[in-house]
């Protein structure tokens, strides 16, 4: 119960604070002190990091508390033709094999879904409601608004395919609160919220297109692939999602429609190549603790704390290597430092925390 309380600390829980997720983890949350006692597991013995930041001397003598960083991961479901029940089946057994390495290693991945949305429908098979009810998150991803959007696209016609998408996920019986693949030269915030979204993910330096002047680092920018990088620039900025002002996105507003949860650093398989090499590799791995360690140093504890990435799946990623970076991570969880959740809990623990504050 002392952890639970540690973490209501650091995420503000309101005092009425349901009996919620945040239970369901006291039994890993227990063995904390344990795992951190033993001085070989924690990630400080191997890392450069400075005693502030992972409190592992400390936190085994009791007289500091580790920090909190909530970490997830972003997939997104997209770029794959489905022409067939067999290929509908075959995608399915590949997201289900890959959401059983993720539950083996208590990871959490968030499911940003596209084509399957329609898949799931057409075939009669809604698999996300199954992987929802395992903890997993579920959202929309649109790829809608970019620059090969239709002649005479406009934020309505956006508005309407977005709420679209949402319905027919929904109507799966899984709960639809967020959207990305939005960035657009169209107004995408206020077709976001039109369409009934609470939060959005994947926000890239695309999507400053949006705004009136547009920004000078994306002017020339016609393409999202050439920026692409996370927004905002700085991984300081990264790690607090903030309720953006409906007038002005990148700033903040109390009375905003939408929530945006910033992403933290590239996709996985980029980390290390910076997107030469697409595949997901232990030098990926490497740079993944490298900037979990940087994220670590940054945590604010007065402040909602999030660390996630991009696995666009299109791409299938070793699992071998996927299973070798879920095991990379465990020690910063044992240890306390980070935790594994959805991005619809980040979101949830960003709303408890504006009500605290309120
Ligand atoms: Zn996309």
């Amino acid at each position: 119960m002392l952890n639970r309380a540690l973490f209501c600390t650091l995420m503000a829980c309101t005092g009425d604070v349901k009996e919620s997720s945040h239970d369901t983890e006291t039994t890993t949350e227990t063995t904390t002190d344990e795992t951190t006692n033993t001085g070989e597991t924690t990630p400080a013995d191997d890392t450069t990091t400075t005693d502030e930041t992972t409190n592992a001397d400390d936190t085994a003598t009791g007289e500091t508390e580790p920090v909190l960083l909530l970490i997830g991961l972003m997939v997104h479901l997209e770029g794959h033709r489905v022409d067939s029940e067999s290929d509908h089946d075959d995608y399915r057994e590949a997201i289900v094999a890959y959401a059983d390495l993720f539950d083996a290693h208590g990871a959490v991945p968030t499911w940003e879904v596209r084509e399957p949305i329609d898949s799931c429908l057409t075939y009669k098979d809604p698999y996300f409601r199954p992987l929802e009810a395992r903890g997993h998150g579920i959202g929309v991803h649109a790829d809608l608004g970019g620059p090969d959007m239709p002649e005479g696209y406009d934020v309505p016609l956006f508005t309407d395919d977005l709420a679209g998408m949402k319905s027919r996920l929904e109507s799966q019986e899984v709960s639809v609160r967020h959207v990305s693949g939005v960035c657009s030269e169209l107004d995408w915030t206020a077709a976001v919220a039109g369409a009934g979204y609470s939060f959005v993910t994947g926000v890239v330096d695309y999507c400053l297109k949006s705004l009136a002047p547009v920004p000078e680092e994306v002017a020339d920018c016609v393409d999202p692939a050439d920026c692409h990088d996370p927004y905002p620039a700085e991984l300081a900025d990264r790690l607090h999602p903030w309720r953006m002002d409906d007038d002005n996105w990148i700033d903040s507003a109390a009375d905003g429609s939408v929530v945006i949860l910033p992403e933290s650093t590239t996709s996985l398989p980029k980390l290390a190549s910076g997107g030469d090499d697409l595949s997901f590799t232990d030098e990926d791995i490497d740079e993944y603790l490298v900037q979990l360690e940087a994220a670590l140093a940054l945590v604010d504890p007065e402040q909602v704390n999030v660390f996630f990435q991009l696995w666009s799946f299109g791409l299938a990623l070793d699992p071998e290597v996927m299973e070798r970076w879920l095991i990379a991570i465990e020690p910063y969880v044992a240890s306390g430092q980070v935790r594994w959740v959805s991005l619809p809990e980040m979101y949830d623990a960003f709303i408890d925390w504006e009500a605290a504050a309120r």
